[in-house]
């Protein structure tokens, strides 16, 4: 095979493009992390890590994928045979529950279509079936990965309250952070997870977790066995500016920038840059006349789109056809929409054109792969842009 020509085309809903800015930031001679001037780093990226969860409370940072702030909010708050209520919005709701079960926590599902967010009456109605309050924790996923579904933190928040029960509220949102607005301590949150290669535009290997002052005394009590992920410690260094271990230094340097970058765009600008680029992608679809995986308006994600193919067709053997023809890769379906959904990430450092650039390679591979579509995706895309303020406008 020849090598394949221009740039790679990386548009999965994470890992993301990791702008220049940030891959030079990293290429530097690593420093010392016990010596004098660590602090400062570890500060910076702490302080810009609150603004991006919008909380004044706890933000940890570990050297790891998102799995392993799943695993560090599990196991800082249970104890074995605790109960937990889960939601099916998809592969990574089964994805955190299956974590929970190896720690031998009991673990209630909210079975879910895998087509919309998780139902905060569904959730009001487990929550008030549990007068004994022994469900300790209620798990979601903010931005659902498998499904491009969001599901709406507040309105849980509100349902737990309604049902006047205890369980600390903990949501996974590896994939929402700095695309599309989360704000912890307004939403009430306990735990918050999240990774360094989405939204962050980082590469992976950066864990990032927010804990409320009332997950962070739950620590005290909790009995799963931890060691590397205890908060406790890591907290503790944090404080004075160091770690309990060796800390991912490249990765904050990358991280200080990455930081910079979406404060001097500004949070609310990358918001709306998130949801003019979702919009625009899923009146490309409309068009094309394919069907959506979230079906429910209101949750449809602006990070990524997940696209149903055809009965007959195979979105894997579309996305090879992509991938060799254009030098694009698009995310595959997961778990149980394996083979049925090709997914489009639209996060992170993107712009129109590079969007644009996207659906025209999705278009053709459409055409290309014989599935039944109509034309004029890409022209509705650029419509729908058109209509709405560009990137530095506004
Ligand atoms: C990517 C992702 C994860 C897993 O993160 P890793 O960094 O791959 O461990 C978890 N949850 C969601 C919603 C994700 O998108």
């Amino acid at each position: 095979m020849s090598r394949p020509t221009g740039w790679h085309f990386l548009q999965l809903p994470g890992p993301t493009n990791v702008p220049q800015r940030v891959s030079e930031a990293m290429a530097r001679p690593i420093e010392d992390h016990r010596g004098p001037d660590f602090p400062e780093l570890t500060r910076t990226c702490v302080e810009g890590l609150e603004r991006v969860f919008q909380t004044d409370q706890t933000v940890l940072m570990y050297p790891a994928s998102g799995s392993g702030a799943w695993e560090a909010a599990l196991v800082n708050t249970l104890s074995p045979g605790d109960h937990v209520l889960m939601c099916e919005t998809g592969q990574f709701g089964l994805g955190w529950a299956a974590v929970a079960e190896r720690f031998g926590l009991r673990v209630a599902m909210l079975p879910g279509d895998w087509r919309r967010g998780a139902d905060p009456d569904g959730i009001e109605a487990h929550l008030r079936d549990d007068a004994g309050h022994e469900i300790r924790a209620v798990c979601v996923v903010h931005n659902e990965t498998s499904t491009a579904a969001v599901s709406p933190i507040a309105e849980i928040r509100a349902a737990i309250d309604r049902a006047d029960h205890p369980a600390l509220l903990m949501v996974d949102v590896v994939s929402s952070l700095a695309s599309i607005d989360y704000q912890h301590d307004t939403w009430g949150v306990d735990v918050a997870v999240a990774g360094s290669q989405k939204g962050l535009m980082l590469p992976a290997g950066l864990a990032f977790t927010a804990v409320s002052a009332r997950a962070m005394a739950a620590t005290e009590h909790a009995r799963l066995p931890r060691s590397y992920w205890d908060w406790r410690q890591m907290r503790d260094k944090n404080t004075d500016g160091y770690f309990p271990y060796t800390p991912a230094t490249s990765l904050m340097y990358g991280l200080r920038e990455a930081l910079a970058m979406l404060e001097e765009e500004g949070l609310d600008r990358v918001f709306a840059r998130h949801a003019r680029h979702g919009s625009a992608t899923r009146a490309a679809v409309s068009a094309w006349g394919l069907e959506l995986q979230c079906t429910r308006t209101e949750d449809q994600s602006d990070v990524l789109t997940a696209v149903r193919m055809p009965e007959g067709h195979d979105a894997d053997a579309f996305r090879s056809l992509v991938l060799e023809r254009f030098n694009m890769a698009l995310g595959s379906g997961l778990g149980r929409v394996a083979g049925r959904v090709f997914r489009i990430g639209h996060l992170g450092d993107f712009n129109d054109l590079m969007l644009l650039a996207t659906l025209c390679g999705v278009e053709s591979g459409l055409v290309l792969a014989g599935v039944p579509v109509e034309r004029g995706g890409v022209e509705a895309a650029m419509r729908e842009l058109e209509g709405s303020g560009g990137a530095w406008s506004s």
